[in-house]
């Protein structure tokens, strides 16, 4: 008998190179079993090196995409990842108003706030950051900010557990439910320990810290997968420490492509070995 996915939807940017945006989204969606579904808000032309420039998708088309797949094929969770410009936000935070998809609706919302790449440059134009702050985490169920991202939207500086903590009690703030502070870019720490908190559970999640350049994608793949999880049934604290085990493997198994910064791989989940 033919078994219908779960679907889960991606608001985010293409990666010409494939590693990252809605190419990490889909393949990482596709690697956990559910559908993936797409609202593309920016063409970003990028390498292994770095990316170039972009050009962002007009807000209506954006929002068009939203409507057209949650109308007819029904949405179980959502994520976004890159989203350019503040109208960008706006136009989406309506949007999933409109098709009940947030925190206070039945289908989970995770915020990636993304705001750069890790060669340093920008994915969102100016007053973007703001607009992220104010229209989707009162809609997030949880958002995932890695330590850049953090500095970025709290001026706290995160070097040790404790400034770790200050910054999920102050993003939790803004209002999403939970908040994932993920502590990969703590290079000092021999372990990647990443904190979840809704502001009554300070959950630590540790892992091992492997040794690689090819990083590219890391955030949008765990974020990905956290939302399939999601798209699945799973509860909040399930769904991250899935995703944190997605994650790990995937960037124990990144591969070099090109003479930067290769992409974190799912394969594994496919590959028998
Ligand atoms: N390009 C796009 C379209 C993205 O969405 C992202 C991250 O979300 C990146 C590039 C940056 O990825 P990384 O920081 O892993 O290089």
């Amino acid at each position: 008998m033919t078994t219908t996915p779960r679907t889960a939807l991606t608001i985010a940017g293409s990666d010409s190179g494939g590693g990252a945006g809605i190419q990490a989204d889909l393949r990482t969606f596709f690697a956990c079993g559910v559908h993936g579904l797409v609202a593309l808000t920016a063409v970003t032309v990028q390498n292994s090196l770095g990316v170039q420039g972009f050009t962002e998708i007009d807000a209506e088309t954006v929002t068009a995409q939203i409507k057209a797949v949650a109308g007819d094929m029904g949405v179980n969770a959502a994520k976004t990842g890159m989203l350019a410009t503040a109208e960008i936000i706006y136009a989406v935070a309506r949007t999933l108003d409109e098709v009940h998809i947030g925190q206070g609706t039945e289908v989970p919302f995770v915020v990636d706030p993304v705001a750069a790449s890790m060669t340093g440059d920008s994915l969102l134009r100016e007053e973007a950051l703001e607009a992220i702050r104010t229209e989707l985490f009162p809609r997030a169920n949880l958002i995932t900010p890695n330590l850049d991202e953090v500095r970025l939207l709290t001026s706290v500086r995160v070097t040790d557990k404790t400034t770790q903590r200050e910054a999920a009690k102050a993003l939790l703030e803004f209002g999403s439910g939970w908040v994932l502070v993920k502590g990969g870019h703590m290079y000092e720490s021999p372990e990647c320990v990443d904190l979840l908190s809704d502001g009554t559970d300070y959950l630590e999640l540790s892992g091992p810290r492997y040794e690689t350049e090819n990083t590219h994608g890391g955030g949008d793949t765990m974020a990905s997968a956290i939302t399939a999880s999601l798209a699945k049934g799973a509860d909040m604290p399930g769904a991250v420490a899935e995703g944190k085990r997605f994650i790990e493997r995937c960037v124990a198994e990144a591969y070099p492509l090109g003479a930067g910064v290769g992409p974190v791989s799912p394969f594994w989940r496919l590959a028998p070995n």
